[in-house]
């Protein structure tokens, strides 16, 4: 897709720093920051709240033909609203994550998610992470990044958090499904996150992509 505006594409594993990173790397440039992971879990945490099997495409389809939804932009970061609600809150739930890649790996879900990422991009600069911005969504960006970390390290990042997310399972489902897989996007500069400070991930994201 051709844009007028800049797109920095991060990708990663989970709990790999992406989203502190992204949020701050907008903030220090002025673009919008958009976590692509907030959208399939806010379609995840819809499917729950419905009590629809989340492996089940044809159910999800239907929920989500009959589901306003809205993405917007607020403060300089992307917003989501489910039938009226803002879901914000329950997005780290456990059953949330645990139920999240198979919410993703369907491809109607990505198919809808991926055009409401696109239409970001007509309006903005945009600092973009999730598992496939720079393989799916904006494969042309010049600006891309995978951002990772050893799994010891991001194990304590989640726990530390407070959150009880088990990423092996996730990374492994993410990695080897059909539709868009997680994997370093031709291109991208790869930036172990394991011994840098969010700020220090920032600084080396802004010299690896000249920006
Ligand atoms: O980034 P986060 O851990 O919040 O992402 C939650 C889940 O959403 C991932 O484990 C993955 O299943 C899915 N996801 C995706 N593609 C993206 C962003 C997230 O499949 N671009």
């Amino acid at each position: 897709m051709e844009t007028p505006h800049r797109i920095i594409a991060i990708d990663g594993p989970a709990a790999s720093g992406k989203s502190t990173v992204a949020r701050l790397l907008a903030k220090r440039l002025g673009f919008v920051y958009i976590n692509t992971g907030a959208m399939y879990r806010a379609v995840t945490w819809l499917a729950l709240r419905h009590g629809v099997d989340t492996s089940d495409a044809q159910a999800v389809s239907a929920l989500l033909d009959s589901t306003p939804m809205e993405f917007d932009v607020a403060g300089g970061e992307g917003t989501i609203r489910m039938e009226g609600i803002d879901p914000t809150p329950h997005l780290n739930d456990p059953d949330v994550a645990a139920h999240v890649p198979a919410i993703a790996a369907l491809p109607k879900v990505r198919e809808l998610l991926v055009a409401r990422q696109r239409e970001y991009a007509r309006h903005a600069d945009l600092v973009m992470e999730g598992r496939d911005i720079g393989t799916v969504v904006f494969p042309e960006t010049p600006f891309k990044a995978y951002i990772d970390a050893s799994e010891e390290v991001r194990a304590k990042r989640r726990s530390d958090q407070g959150l009880r997310d088990d990423l092996a399972a996730r990374d492994k489902k993410d990695s080897t499904r059909a539709a868009a897989p997680l994997k370093v996007a031709e291109g991208a500069q790869v930036i172990d996150s394991t011994c840098l400070t969010a700020e220090g991930v920032v600084e080396e994201v802004m010299r690896r992509l000249g920006l």
